[in-house]
């Protein structure tokens, strides 16, 4: 069988190989999945949740494995790792150990009109077995929170992660396997987009894709062939608004971290800042100073290198697009040879607009581009100038203009003062607006999507008949009519109207 090579992006060296899977073995994976279920999904709540606990307690018992494995794969550094691979999942399991048990039991609902004769509950039931298939910029995290939030719900999955760093998919699914005392609930098949494709098609009742809008295009449109539930979470081109009254230390402190960490390769990276330019100035400069004192490497450094050779490659087309085009660096705009193949030096752009790719599509590296604006409407004009809907910032000291901007950006997440965290608050639903996405992850409703929810009306007396059965009582049209004005006519008057001439 074919196979596929995984390479140490800091190293350049190989560091195992998995097999290309085909369709047949797909489908065993997704049966072996829907077996596991007949027996995971009849648990109750505080059955999954104690499996959820263990498998957490190896996780943690594995930390350094778990770190080791990302950044080999990645080039990530450690302290990056552990925090938002690692740390993230265990507060994602510790939301939904504490509440997921509410937020899933039956939940009386008000029968409306037959209220008094019926009792009406809304019941959520697992799907069945759900596809994940995930990305390599996060490649722990981004595929445990949709592996925890589906069996959590009671779900069985089957894993595919991405073809860049397929290891950290086979790490994860030895923790189900040694740390869950149920067999084969997280089935793990590795392959490249044929792989994704083939297990789409083979009868999963959702698919919880992560990647690129092009791919998550395709997902969408195969799932469609079978009409199978989608969560779509794709890719981003973040803006940061900065107002003239913000306090500019932190402001540029934040845009170094939201631009650069990851190497930017981030779907929620900052990727282009407007200033207002009272403070424009004084925050480029801050910017460029805070870029310039950086320290890339693999151990306690902060920027690691990037991942995957074809997004370095995209980085310096949109670097040559824009410089072309007129715009300055300011700082950075090279390869670190010293270093190795993989790495780009975090690179601050000026003069930039948007007739530059840079300024429209995902750049997925290093750059923060920044421009300066008029006011707070071209900020906002020029914010949702774009096809994206991910995540946004707005930078101020006043609670009433953040909340307005945040108000008036066209995006499914918007941090006030900070940015990209509101992904690690695991009580928020996580999600896009436009091409950014479809559904949402973490949070209640992260784990509701990962149900059916099941309609339930118990009527309570067991009468002989129901008005609205055959045959239809002599003059029931009168009598209905009657009935829907004084229900629904408004004022005391009109219902007394209504009850008396119909
Ligand atoms: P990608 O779209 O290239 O691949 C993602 C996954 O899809 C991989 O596992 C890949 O093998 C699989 N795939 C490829 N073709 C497929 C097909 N036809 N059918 C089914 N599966 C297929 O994305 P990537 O390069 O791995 O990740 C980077 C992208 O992901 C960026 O655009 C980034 O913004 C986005 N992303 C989004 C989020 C989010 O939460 N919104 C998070 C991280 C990354």
């Amino acid at each position: 069988m074919a196979t596929i090579e995984t390479i140490n992006p800091t190293t350049g060296e190989s560091i195992g190989s998995v097999p290309d899977m085909e369709d047949a073995q797909v489908r065993q994976a997704v049966q072996r999945a829907r077996a596991a279920f007949r027996i995971w999904g009849r648990l109750d709540f505080g059955e999954r949740r104690e499996q959820m606990l263990r498998v957490r307690d190896l996780m943690l018992d594995r930390t350094d494995d778990v770190v080791a494995r990302v950044c080999d794969e990645t080039g990530k550094t450690p302290f990056e790792a552990l925090f938002t691979e690692l740390f993230i999942t265990a507060d994602l399991i510790d939301f939904y150990a504490r509440h997921g048990d509410k937020t899933l039991r039956p939940q009386r609902v008000n029968s409306g009109p037959m209220r008094l004769t019926k009792r009406s509950f809304k019941v959520y039931e697992p799907l069945g077995v759900v596809a994940v298939i995930s990305p390599w910029n996060y490649p722990f995290s981004l595929t445990m929170s949709p592996v925890v939030s589906a069996l959590f719900a009671g779900n069985t999955v089957v894993l595919k992660p991405s073809e860049v760093t397929p290891l950290v998919g086979v790490l994860v699914g030895e923790l189900f396997d040694k740390g869950c005392d149920y067999p084969d609930v997280v089935q793990v098949v590795t392959g490249g987009g044929g792989a994704g494709s083939a297990l789409i098609g083979a009868g999963v009742e959702k698919v919880c894709f992560t990647g690129s809008v092009a791919t998550g295009k395709k997902v969408m449109a195969k799932a469609a062939e079978t009409l199978t539930p989608v969560t779509l979470e794709l890719g981003g081109k973040d803006p940061m608004i900065v107002l003239d009254d913000a306090d500019i230390e932190r402001a540029a402190s934040g845009a170094v971290w939201g631009a650069f960490s990851n190497s930017g390769q981030t779907c929620i990276a900052i990727e282009r800042a407007y200033v207002e330019s009272g403070v424009y100035d004084e925050f480029v400069d801050k910017v460029v100073a805070k870029t310039r004192a950086i320290r890339q490497g693999t151990s306690n450094d902060d920027v690691g290198s990037m991942t995957f050779p074809p997004q370095l490659e995209l980085v310096e087309r949109h670097l040559a697009d824009a410089v072309d085009k007129g715009a300055k660096v300011l700082t950075g705009g090279r390869r670190r040879k010293d270093l190795g193949d993989m790495w780009f030096e975090p690179t601050v752009l000026v003069d930039v607009d948007h007739s530059m790719a840079i300024m429209r599509d995902e750049t997925f590296g290093p750059v923060l581009p920044i421009v300066k604006v008029a006011d707070e409407a071209e900020a906002l004009r020029l914010a949702n100038d774009s096809p994206y809907g991910l995540s946004s910032s707005v930078w101020t000291k006043s609670d009433d203009r953040g909340r307005r901007v945040a108000g008036q950006l066209e995006a499914g997440n918007v941090c006030v003062n900070d940015c990209l965290i509101s992904y690690g608050v695991s009580g928020l639903p996580f999600g896009g607006a436009k091409e950014s996405g479809v559904g949402r992850t973490h949070g209640i409703e992260g784990l509701t999507d990962m149900c059916r929810v099941k309609a339930v009306v118990e009527d309570r007396f067991g009468l002989k008949r129901e008005l609205q059965w055959y045959p239809v009582p002599p003059g029931g049209y009168g009598l209905l009519k009657r009935v829907t004005k004084l229900l629904y006519r408004r004022g005391a008057a009109n219902k007394l109207r209504a009850l008396l001439k119909g």
